[in-house]
């Protein structure tokens, strides 16, 4: 016998396996995917303070980076002479999403971390507080690095492969 369950939302019936129960609320799938667009929108207006132009703006930069790093890539490609290795952080993803050689948080560098938080179950108070702990760790990494007087790329690395781990650990 199959378990019906109601979206609390909606009031659709489904099988208990395909609702989500979040704080005693039962959601069906379109429900919950509402849920948490919406909740997002309000993390990232709200909690970390990014309107739309800002976010806009990011977008861009990033759509650039992308478009300039395709067009060097088969640059690349047709000049079968070129030896030179770009240098990449092994096993890391962030780089797709960010390119660009700066040491603040993208958009979409805070997203991904707000995103491990919330997916973790923490509420809006604990992803705040995570996320300035986490802001707050990087800065005072960099700061640490700059003592060292290593180049602007390598610095790039270094804080891209130290938001890795962030992203990475539990
Ligand atoms: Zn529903």
């Amino acid at each position: 016998m199959k378990k019906l369950e109601k979206c609390d939302d909606c009031g659709k019936e489904d099988r208990k396996k395909n609702l989500k129960r979040i704080n005693g609320n039962w959601f069906c799938k379109g429900c919950n995917n509402k849920r948490i667009k919406k909740h997002r929108e309000h993390l990232k207006r709200n909690v970390l303070g990014i309107n739309k132009e800002q976010e806009r703006l990011e977008n861009n930069q990033i759509k650039n980076s992308y478009k300039r790093k395709y067009y060097q890539k088969n640059k690349k490609r047709e000049d079968k002479n070129s030896k030179d290795k770009v240098p990449r952080i092994r096993g890391s993803k962030i780089r797709k999403i960010s390119k660009k050689i700066h040491f603040y948080l993208t958009l979409e560098e805070k997203q991904f971390l707000f995103k491990k938080y919330y997916l973790k179950g923490l509420d809006s108070d604990s992803i705040e507080q995570r996320l300035k702990e986490d802001i707050e760790y990087l800065r005072n990494y960099l700061k640490g690095m700059r003592e060292q007087e290593i180049s602007d790329e390598e610095l790039n690395i270094k804080f891209k492969e130290e938001f890795a781990k962030l992203i990475m650990e539990d």
